[in-house]
């Protein structure tokens, strides 16, 4: 054990480092199978052991990972063998519900879905929600600034953040847990860490803001063999329900045939012969009346002929049966092991075409080629999930091109959700000016000068050498 290793686990004890065979086993991406190759996994029980635990590696120039749920997709967390890891796991406190401001502080390791819990059981709600709400952890949310399902109504969760803290590079711990919904006293400082994915800070603690619980909540999936009209079909119900449409999911026919038909645990709620199915829902404050508008606002969408088809979930089972078809991402991995995953933002108006032009190179180039694709239309941000039966470097480089060269002639974004990490940094260029980019190594400098927050993620590692 080196003497900074020893170090370290004079601060946080004996069962705070992991070494050897039990870094090894752990994994530092998604989804896991091992292999984690960092010198060490150090897991700190408190913002001041964070604190000196950075304070220790910025002396010695030493490189850390930061690790939350290992849930991302785009190797944020990857860890070489001269990095140590820094892993929350231990953070997991979540203090009272404030029921009167409406927000809870948590520390960075809970996972999504227990603060999820904590707020029900205060009668309120956190709205940013995803399927990995499970194993996702809220510091990880923070530092790909994770967007999910319900992003039309809530936004991401740079809009449901009131304050962090967060500690500097040098163990300086920035105490930022601003309680109040306007501040305007200079700088956001917390928007410095939002989607910074570990480069400029770690985040150890959040203040979140919560909603009222919805005491109602309207399901619906429905067909579509138009895509020009899934658009007016969404500002439709956007108005008709008046600021109450919380999801609206897009699927292709690909992607419900493979759910529906091939991995054949879910029930076909419609016939799987639509271009397009959209599942849709309304939350609200009066069960009745919220009921008759949903209804009244499909039901004028289909004498429209802007849907073919509609089914409304009759109970919580059948909401439930419905949402699995949509978040059955891990039926989808199964069935395209392991896969190619995007995550791009597009002008709705251009995605049909599009996502045609894409399949259409894959299938010229790769005959067996499979590509199905799903995601967040309300948001203009979908995903692509395919294989071409290889990830040899140059193949998976291929398809990137036909990817982001379709992407970049229609000016979209390469990432909306998933962020750089490493598998997006060689295009990040194709997404931001080069004037962006250098102030965001202006900012990586100004933060981290020796460069030993998550090296080399978002941005190369090069120019972040210098002190
Ligand atoms: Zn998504």
């Amino acid at each position: 054990m080196d003497n900074l290793i020893e170090d370290i686990e004079n601060i946080v004890g004996p069962g705070g480092v992991l070494l050897g065979a039990d870094v090894l086993g752990r994994s530092d991406f998604w989804p896991p199978m091992g292999g984690c190759q960092a010198k060490a996994i150090v897991r700190p029980a408190s913002t001041g052991e964070v604190a000196k635990i950075l304070k220790l590696c910025h002396a010695a120039g030493q490189a850390v990972v930061t690790h939350g749920g290992l849930t991302g997709l785009v190797g944020g967390a990857r860890a070489a063998q001269d990095e140590i890891v820094l892993s929350l796991e231990r953070m997991k406190g979540i203090e009272p519900v404030d029921t009167v401001n409406r927000t809870v502080t948590v520390e960075a390791g809970v996972p999504l879905q227990l603060v999820h819990e904590a707020a029900e059981d205060a009668g309120l709600l956190f709205p940013l929600d995803l399927g990995a709400r499970g194993s996702c952890t809220i510091g990880g949310n923070i530092a790909t600034n994770a967007g999910g399902n319900s992003v039309i109504r809530y936004g991401m969760i740079r809009d449901q953040l009131l304050g962090v803290e967060a500690v500097l590079a040098d163990g300086t711990v920035i105490s930022s847990l601003n309680t109040v919904i306007k501040n305007n006293t200079g700088y956001d400082l917390k928007q410095l860490f939002i989607g910074s994915e570990g480069t400029l800070g770690i985040v150890t603690r959040a203040v979140l803001r919560l909603r009222p619980l919805p005491r109602s909540s309207n399901t619906a999936l429905v067909a579509t063999d138009d895509f020009d009209r899934l658009g007016r079909f969404l500002a439709d119900m956007d108005a008709a329900l008046g600021g109450t449409l919380s999801a609206f999911e897009v699927m292709w026919n690909d992607f419900y045939q493979l759910i529906v038909m091939e991995i054949g645990n879910h029930g076909q709620p419609l016939p799987p012969t639509h271009r397009f199915y959209v599942l849709l829902e309304s939350t609200g404050g009066h069960e009745k009346s919220d009921r008759a508008r949903f209804e009244d606002a499909l039901s004028e969408a289909l004498d429209a002929g802007l849907i073919a088809d509609a089914v409304i979930a009759q109970s919580k089972q059948q909401r439930a049966d419905l949402w699995a078809i949509r978040d059955d991402i891990e039926g989808l991995t199964k069935a395209f092991f392991p896969p190619l995953v995007f995550d791009i933002s597009l002008d709705i108006r251009q995605m049909d075409d599009y996502v045609d032009e894409v399949r259409a190179q894959l299938s010229a180039r790769w005959p067996d080629s499979r590509m199905v694709v799903f995601g967040h239309l309300g948001d203009g941000n979908i995903h692509l999930v395919l294989t071409v039966g290889s990830h040899e470097p140059g193949e998976v480089h291929a398809v990137e091109t036909i990817i982001y060269e379709a992407l970049g002639r229609r000016h979209g974004v390469i990432s909306a959700e998933h962020g750089i990490g490493l598998d997006k940094r060689a295009y990040l260029q194709h997404s931001r000016s080069s004037d962006e980019i250098a102030l965001m190594r202006t900012l990586k400098q100004a933060l981290d000068p020796k460069g030993i927050l998550n090296p080399g993620k978002i941005l190369t590692a090069q120019k972040e050498t210098t002190v």
